[in-house]
């Protein structure tokens, strides 16, 4: 088979290596698809994400390199007929190409990639997903990422690089953890990842961890739900979160009418309908949560132009104009929830009661008729 021929002598080198303890020894957890960015695993290792892939020689040959430096790695299938781990070089393993060295400061070197790749690898199927919100930023993040991660799940450590700290690393531990880019990575998301799992996700982002029915804000339409259950969500989301604090969310709203600017230069408002939210046990007046998406990129303005549902993922702002404030013509206690819209990937158009549906039809058996809808609550 090509492999054993072909790494006969970096078996040999190998043998070398292990005996002097230089540098070609060093475990080495996983690879990196110098291609595709893909994470290529060891045949009988489990892929932790959706980025993960097995290694495969057609695909991967000569063109792998060290997780954490650029030294380039090949696959070595080993030989566990004679006798696994116990002889070095014998069970599958990536292993540096001829004259590469991992430079000093990579983690390959101290075992610490291996270690922190061993509190992660084990993924229970019963468990939810860790999302990490990637490339959905703004220029202020760029910023503050540092400062702010610095409180959160991820730390940078004096090697430069973020690191999970060891309180999250036990909460996360057997969560599969997936990296999500768009509104649209989301709705494929919950299309086709077990409901039950996606109830028990998390969302990280910028030091936030955030549990997925904080995160995903929608109108519950199930079926014999009180009217005042429906909105139960987005009612938490406005109680925990303070004023002018920002907290990403997505959320499904319903537009009775497109919307879009009325002149060139107008910034678009799209206003879906209130949320009422108790009474005023003054006045006996409703309160009201009113989400507000700001669209100020020209190249959006015509993103909510149709009726319908949309999914919109960003950040929400509160803003409260009390009953009493000068500038409240209306007499209700009103709650503003602002989300402003730069990006086209934090757009869709989209249902939450589809998608379970769909997600359903495509997880049951297919013998069984279509379940009857109910949200992913
Ligand atoms: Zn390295």
């Amino acid at each position: 088979m090509g492999i054993n021929n072909n790494h006969n002598s970096f078996n040999q080198q190998s043998g070398r290596a292990n005996r002097s303890g230089s540098a070609e020894s060093f475990l080495i957890p996983y690879a990196i698809d110098q291609q595709t960015g893909a994470v290529v695993r060891l045949p009988h290792d489990y892929l932790r994400t959706e980025n993960d892939v097995h290694y495969d020689e057609a695909a991967h040959k000569g063109k792998l390199q060290c997780p954490d430096c650029e030294a380039t790695v090949h696959f070595n299938k080993g030989n566990p007929s004679r006798g696994g781990d116990n002889l070095m070089g014998q069970s599958a393993h990536f292993h540096t190409n001829p004259g590469q060295t991992h430079k000093d400061e990579c983690r390959v070197r101290s075992g610490q990639l291996a270690r922190e790749d061993r509190d992660v690898q084990k993924i229970d199927s019963n468990k939810g997903f860790v999302i990490n919100l990637n490339s959905f930023q703004r220029q202020d993040d760029l910023f503050g990422a540092f400062s702010k991660a610095a409180r959160g799940p991820y730390m940078r450590g004096d090697d430069k690089r973020m690191h999970l700290l060891d309180k999250y690393r036990q909460e996360f531990s057997g969560m599969e953890r997936i990296s999500i880019r768009s509104v649209q990575d989301f709705a494929d998301f919950l299309r086709t990842k077990s409901i039950a799992r996606i109830r028990e996700s998390v969302v990280v982002h910028r030091g936030h961890v955030i549990q997925w029915d904080n995160f995903l804000l929608f109108k519950n339409r199930r079926e014999g739900l009180a009217e005042e259950d429906r909105d139960s969500r987005i009612k938490n989301f406005v109680k925990r979160l303070r004023p002018n604090q920002e907290i990403p969310c997505l959320i499904e709203i319903e537009l009775k009418e497109g919307a879009w600017p009325k002149n060139t230069y107008q910034a678009l408002c799209v206003k879906p309908e209130g949320v009422r939210d108790g009474f005023d046990p003054h006045t006996g007046r409703p309160n009201y949560i009113l989400p507000r998406i700001y669209v100020e990129n020209d190249m959006l303005r015509y993103e909510f132009s149709q009726a319908g549902r949309y999914l919109v993922l960003g950040y929400a702002r509160r803003s409260d104009l009390p009953a009493h404030s000068p500038k409240n013509k209306s007499g209700n206690n009103m709650v503003f929830l602002n989300m402003r819209v730069d990006d086209h990937a934090q757009v869709a158009k989209g249902d939450i009661l589809e998608l379970a549906r769909e997600n359903r039809r495509r997880n049951s058996p297919k013998t069984q008729p279509d379940p009857a809808p109910t949200p992913l609550t």
